[in-house]
């Protein structure tokens, strides 16, 4: 690294951010929006001309690597627009889009061509109807099929997202396993974490990612050596697999040492924190100020970010729900 201006009080670095493109959903996750989109804010969503002077700012600050989240992203019909502005913009490297993958096919080609270089699909189940139960709908083919179409596309990395939940994919392992044995993709469990309305379903359903981290230990996989500001995933490999696994574990000890993102809302609110419990307002600043100015507001405001969060006490601040910020 790095030319990154974006050092917080803890020395730690920030050259990646979770751009939120819209809050609402087509799935009804049990963890997440488990009684599908309620709209909870009228004001629009950012538009592309301070979408641009969101991404310009942040790569002035250098900021190297967007994320493209929501909500379901590919809900915007103007997100092939986004992401070449983002790819156009002096000092993004890399774009990066997580989805649910949910009629995703259509348009996939259409993402490559603006300068999508990374997915990440959402696959919590590899059987059918626990899919359905968990999102509310039936569409594990569809999203398989994306998942395909990602590898044949050349991406340069395909990732998979699950979170763990003990009575619903906990005992699907080794099929799990067995998808990355010839894909070269990565397949990432993350443990499931509680927000303001998921508090019963995370009691009920929390894993720890350390028992899986002792499957994959006893069965030969082997951690990958991280780079410096390489971000809270651990990834492991194994000889006889083409995929890898990794393993997102915000419950375990200095999680947050290694934190390396912000995020921003599809309302423009800054998030220091995944699980803060105040987000801060760029709106009003995205079309007065020029990009020295916002640029300078967010180092600024960086300042105020905390040493972690307070998952393990329960407190998941102003979270509701992972939708409204972008996970
Ligand atoms: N709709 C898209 C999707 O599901 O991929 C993007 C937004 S979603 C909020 C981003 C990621 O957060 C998904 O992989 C989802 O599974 C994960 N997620 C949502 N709520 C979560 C929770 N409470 N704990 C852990 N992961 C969660
Ligand atoms: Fe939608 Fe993603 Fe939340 Fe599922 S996890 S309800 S797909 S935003």
């Amino acid at each position: 690294m790095q030319n990154t201006q974006l050092t917080d009080s803890y020395q730690r670095q920030f050259t990646y951010l979770r751009l939120s493109v819209t809050d609402a959903c087509n799935f009804r996750c049990n963890y997440c929006l488990p009684d599908g989109y309620c709209p909870t804010n009228s004001e629009p969503y950012l538009s592309l001309e301070e979408i641009q002077s969101v991404v310009s700012a942040f790569a002035l600050n250098g900021i190297r690597k967007i994320r493209l989240t929501g909500g379901e992203p590919t809900l915007r019909k103007d997100l092939a627009e986004i992401m070449a502005l983002c790819k156009s913009t002096t000092g993004i490297e890399t774009l990066a889009l997580t989805s649910n993958g949910y009629r995703i096919n259509k348009q996939l080609k259409h993402y490559v061509d603006a300068g999508l270089d990374q997915l990440n699909l959402s696959i919590d189940s590899l059987v059918p109807e626990t899919f359905r139960l968990i999102t509310g709908h039936n569409k594990l083919t569809e999203v398989l099929m994306a998942v395909e179409q990602a590898i044949s596309l050349g991406l340069k990395k395909v990732k998979i997202n699950s979170v763990l939940m003990r009575e619903y994919n906990n005992n699907e392992m080794q099929s799990f396993l067995n998808f990355v044995k010839d894909r070269p993709v990565s397949l990432r469990f993350i443990e499931l974490m509680q927000t303001g309305d998921n508090q019963a379903f995370f009691k009920q359903q929390h894993v720890s990612g350390y028992s899986i981290q002792t499957m994959l230990e006893d069965n030969g996989w082997l951690a990958i050596l991280r780079e410096a500001n390489a971000g809270p995933a651990i990834e492991y490999t194994h000889p006889n697999y083409a995929g890898t696994i990794g393993l997102i574990m915000p419950y375990s000890k200095n999680f947050c040492a290694s934190c390396n993102r912000l995020r921003i809302s599809s309302h423009g609110n800054m998030h220091l924190c995944l699980f803060a419990e105040e987000h801060h307002k760029l709106r009003p600043h995205l079309i007065n100020e020029d990009t020295e100015q916002l640029a300078k507001r967010i180092r600024e405001l960086l300042q105020h970010k905390g040493a972690a969060h307070s998952l393990q006490q329960g407190n998941s601040g102003s979270t509701q729900h992972l939708a409204m910020i972008g996970g």
